[in-house]
């Protein structure tokens, strides 16, 4: 049976001429799976029924089970998405292995296959947070999910899914709030840690999400219609997505780029790539090869520091490629008119928060044409790190921007849910979580 999520229009014509049929059926199949996000062939009503039996037998839409919904006062939603095994990857059977080694891989994979994901509304617009791999192996000392190490890059399909799921779930409707409206979709969270075991359930030929409908929040504190002019087309909420959940993007590169021209695609999800962000820990390979794309959404470094023994200390990837290259990488990035670098800070009470980090950081920008910065105040979390005060940050803000650097002050949602940036690690949040499943 062929798993059709993920596959691009080429590969949905090709198999459709495999089963003898005409390839623009494959185009069709795109359509409805993508645009329209009809996960069961009984519901693509645009093909014929003989078709649509045909698929039922023969292939296979796999959506990741929810395992769990945090919902936050704010109304963010944090998701715990069990994922599929890959095959052959985690499968010990046969294995020459010890006993003992072959359990604790077996009991690993029982907890590998889960990733996390948060979908954030406000006014006129709703953010979709993603992750591009379960675990990450680039050992940021700030993060959570670096603790877990890498446990396995996600499919295209899979990285696609988290968007489609929660775009269905909560459709071109915003849950608006009126707090935060400032927060872009850059840097409203960025980066947790987390981890869930998945089941999927199975329904004729389509493996479906279990209870894959709206679920108000519990804590809703206002609903508000979309802003005059804020939306994407009339009468519907824009979407953004970022790719800054689980695991370094740039790492995970064809899966990631596959998933992305679907989602960019106008044929496909129709995310305009003005709000689509990809945020990487400074992979400059991998940024030297995203500036050849074709298609490509924007590109966000996270900086976190103002000099390479900050940066050393706080981002061993740093050592690879130090500031200087980092910084000659993004020089050269071929922007498009609209478009400018985003650097991500988070700032780190007495780490990386003076006045004169903020002037370090001006200079370090300075060769570089549309930039700006997004100062994101810690979250707290089990790390050895603390807040900056509000007066410490304000005042790093004023430097940049008194020196010409556009800075903005982004709030992460859904802290009281531990979806916020930097917050979340196979933690439950109690009786305000609306979670149906203990981990
Ligand atoms: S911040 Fe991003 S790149 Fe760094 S360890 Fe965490 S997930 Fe990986």
């Amino acid at each position: 049976m062929i798993e059709l999520l993920g596959k691009s229009k080429e590969e949905l014509r090709a198999f459709c001429a495999t089963l003898g049929e005409p390839a623009y059926r494959g185009g069709q199949i795109y359509h409805a799976l993508y645009a329209e996000r009809r996960f069961d062939f009984t519901r693509m009503t645009n093909l014929p029924a003989a078709l649509r039996e045909r698929l039922a037998k023969e292939a296979r839409i796999t959506l990741p089970e929810v395992k769990q919904r945090f919902v936050s006062t704010d109304g963010s939603v944090r998701y715990l998405f069990g994922l599929r095994e890959k095959e052959g990857e985690f499968n010990t059977a046969g294995s020459e292995e010890g006993t003992e080694k072959s359990q604790k891989r077996s009991r690993r994979a029982q907890i590998q296959a889960s990733v996390e994901a948060v979908y954030m509304p406000s006014e006129g617009r709703q953010t979709i947070c993603i992750s591009t791999q379960a675990g990450c192996a680039v050992d940021c000392h700030f993060c959570l999910t670096a603790q877990l190490g890498l446990i396995r890059n996600l499919t295209g399909g899979e990285i696609l899914a988290q968007a489609l799921v929660a775009r269905e779930e909560h459709g071109s409707k915003s849950t608006a709030l009126t707090m935060e409206e400032d927060a872009g979709p850059e840097n409203q969270r960025r980066n947790p840690s987390k981890i869930a075991s998945g089941a999927k359930a199975r329904i004729g030929g389509t493996q479906l999400m279990s209870g894959l409908k709206p679920r108000p929040p519990r804590h809703k504190v206002g609903t508000q219609g979309p802003k005059p002019g804020a939306t994407e087309t009339a009468g519907k909420v824009q979407t953004n997505v970022v790719l800054m959940g689980q695991g370094e993007p740039l790492l995970n590169f064809e899966p990631v780029m596959a998933a992305l021209r679907i989602m960019l695609d106008p044929e496909g999800m129709g995310i305009s790539p003005k709000h689509v962000t990809l945020s990487t820990s400074g992979i400059v390979p991998g940024i030297e090869r995203l500036g050849r794309e074709k298609v490509r959404p924007k590109l966000a470094i996270s900086l976190n520091a103002s000099n390479d023994e900050q940066r050393d200390a706080l981002m061993p990837i740093n050592k690879r490629y130090p500031l200087k290259v980092l910084m000659e990488g993004c020089k050269n990035y071929p922007l498009r008119p609209w478009e400018h670098v985003t650097f991500e800070y988070v700032m780190l009470g007495d780490v990386n928060d003076s006045p004169e980090d903020a002037r370090r950081v001006v200079r370090l920008l300075a060769a570089l044409k549309k930039v700006k910065v997004n100062l994101i105040p810690w979250n707290p979390g089990e790390l050895p790190y603390r807040e900056s005060s509000p007066e410490r940050i304000e005042e790093f803000r004023r430097i940049l921007n008194d020196k010409g650097v556009p800075a903005f002050v982004r709030y992460s949602r859904g802290r009281d849910v531990m979806a916020a940036c930097g917050q979340l690690a196979l933690l439950d949040v109690g009786p305000q979580s609306s979670a149906s499943t203990v981990l």
